[in-house]
Parts: structure tokens; sequence; C-alpha cells
């Protein structure tokens, strides 16, 4: 420690500094560069995070090899990378994980020794917070609404988790059937079904997620009737514009165990954090601040 005092919250000019960036369209309102700016500085980082927003500066996908060649000469140490970029992105980059690899989608690229690496932290965070949030529940059979990018992270989560079987259910055929036959691939086809009749499905099982984006703001409603939500079931939304959405309200009213679209918003930028930087964050500390980023304005505020 220098022999100055250094004010709280404020890191040393000798300590390790990150820049990073989110890319994506329509990312104004993201909580993410507050999330990762707030915890490197806990931590005694140099952490600044910008938003690299396709509405802003008019890019597009044909853009992005430019953006990654850009951002890495620039200094950056990685870049998230959100809709509607997540699955373009993935054969610019030098290096997959195996994960990332089977989702065909990249959330997260650290540029390190001159190499892109690409990393998803999409379907790791889901399942750190399912594992935080419904410990018992990991071995479930669960039915999934929604098999677009969320729906195959979140698919892939569960399973990984343990869950017995992930029934899915989309309104587009094709997008479930690409959805069960990635998710078989690893995980086998005995654990993973298109359920054409929801009902059934839901009868058949503990818990339910959607990840449509049915329930976001400008988009209400459910992706399920009301009367399956019944207090027997868990209940997970993967929305969290708004945070309580009408499914998870519903499914409180009802008794259900619920986890709310925060759990996976917090857990990808906990991993990404650690991808980014090489520590571990404080997972604690990052849901905290989420909670606070997202309170309701007290009236009169
Ligand atoms: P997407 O458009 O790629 O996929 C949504 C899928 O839902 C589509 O395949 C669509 O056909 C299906 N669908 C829509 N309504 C349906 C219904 N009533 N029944 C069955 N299927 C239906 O979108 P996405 O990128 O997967 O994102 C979905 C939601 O997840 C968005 O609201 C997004 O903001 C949210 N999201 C949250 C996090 C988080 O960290 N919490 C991360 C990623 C995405």
């Amino acid at each position: 420690m220098s022999d100055h005092q250094q004010p709280a919250g404020t890191a040393d000019a000798a300590a390790p500094s990150y820049l990073l960036g989110l890319v994506g369209q329509g990312i104004g309102a993201s909580l993410t560069p507050a999330m990762q700016e707030r915890e490197g500085a806990a931590a005694g980082l140099r952490l600044t995070y910008q938003l690299i927003d396709a509405d802003v500066h008019g890019f597009g996908t044909d853009d992005l090899p430019a953006i990654l060649r850009w951002a890495q000469a620039f200094g950056f140490a990685g870049l998230n990378v959100t809709h509607p970029f997540k699955q373009a992105v993935v054969p610019l980059l030098d290096d997959l994980s195996e994960d990332a690899a089977d989702l065909g989608a990249v959330n997260t690229v650290v540029f390190r020794d001159g190499r892109m690496l690409g990393r998803n932290t999409d379907w790791s965070g889901y399942g750190r917070a399912l594992r935080t949030a419904l410990p018992e529940a990991l071995g479930d059979r669960v039915v999934l609404v929604g098999a677009g990018g969320a729906g195959v992270a979140v698919g892939y989560a569960l399973l990984d988790a343990g869950a017995e079987h992930v029934a899915i259910v989309e309104s587009d055929p094709e997008r479930a059937d690409a959805c069960a036959v990635r998710l078989a691939k690893r995980f086998g086809d005995e654990r993973v079904g298109v359920a054409a009749d929801l009902e059934a499905a839901v009868a058949d099982a503990q818990g339910l997620v959607n990840a449509t984006p049915v329930g976001m703001l400008g988009h209400p409603g459910m992706a399920v009737p009301e009367h399956v939500v019944t207090s027997r079931l868990w209940v997970s939304d993967v929305v969290y514009f708004p945070l309580e959405t009408e499914l998870i309200g519903l499914a409180r009213e009802r008794g259900c165990r619920v986890l709310p679209g925060g759990g996976m918003a917090v857990g990808q930028a906990v991993d990404a954090h650690e991808h980014f930087t090489g520590r571990t964050a404080d997972a604690d500390r990052m849901a905290a601040h989420f909670a606070e980023l997202t309170a309701p304005t007290p009236q009169g505020a």
C-alpha cells in the first residue's frame, strides 16, 4: 500500500487497469457497466466499462471484425457481446471454450496475448443463480418455454446442473428442434425433448422457466396460461426489465419458489469478471449492487 491515503472505492494509479465494453444494439439501459465498474473499484482495480451500441454508432454485423480489431488495438481487456451479435461473433475468434462451441454463441470475448478468446457466461451465470436460489431443484424435470439464445443457454445450464429432463415449448418448431438437437448432443437424447402440449409437460415437471421475451417492458403478459402456475412448481424467468414480471408475481402469489431474471444477469457478470480480470468476483456483493440499481425509486425522490 502506498503511503498516501486512498479514498474509499478508488483505485491506486499502480493498480491493474482493465478497459472493457459491451457490444450490442439498444443497450443504453444495460446495468453491466455499473456492476463491473463497482466490482472492479471494490477490488482495487482501475476498471472502465464502455457501451458500444450499434444504435448509437450506426454499425452492423459486417462491422464486427473491425470492432474487435480496434478494441484489441486500443488495449481493451475484453468485451461482452449481446443481441444481435452473439452468434455472428463466433467465427471471428481464435479460440472457443467447449461450452461456447456447444451453444454456438459467445457473450464474452477476452483479448489475451494477441488472441481473441470466446467464452459464454450466459449459461454458467444462469447455473450459478440456480444453484444459489434453488439448490434442491437441480435434479428436477423442467419445462423450458422459449428456445432462442437465452433458452438454449438456460437449457444447457439446467442439464449441466443435473436436471433429469428438459421439455422445450416453443412457438417456432424449427427453433425448438434446433435447441433440442444442440442440448441432446451434449447431454443425451433421453434428457431433452420438444413438447407439443404445454399442460401435459408441466404436469410431468417440477420446474417452469420462461425464456421468451414475453413479460418484458413493452411486451407485457405471460407466455403460459395462468392455470398452469401452481404451488408445487418452482418458476423462473429470464426477463429482468422489469425484475418482477407478471409470471414471477403470479408464482410468488401462488406460493411457488422463484428465480427471477436478475439472477442470470448478475451471474453472467460475475463469471465474465473472472474471465476478464482473472480474479474471482464477490458474487454476493455484485448481487447486492444489482439489487440497489434495480430498487424501486421511493415516491417523490
Ligand atoms: P429470442 O427472440 O432469440 O428467442 C425468444 C424465443 O421465444 C423465440 O424463439 C420465440 O419463437 C419464442 N417465443 C416467443 N413467445 C413465445 C411463446 N408465447 N411461447 C413459446 N415460445 C415463444 O430472444 P432471446 O435472445 O432468447 O431473449 C429472450 C429474453 O431473454 C429477452 O427478454 C432477453 O432480454 C432475455 N435475456 C435475459 C438475460 C439475463 O441475463 N437475464 C440474458 C439473455 C436474454
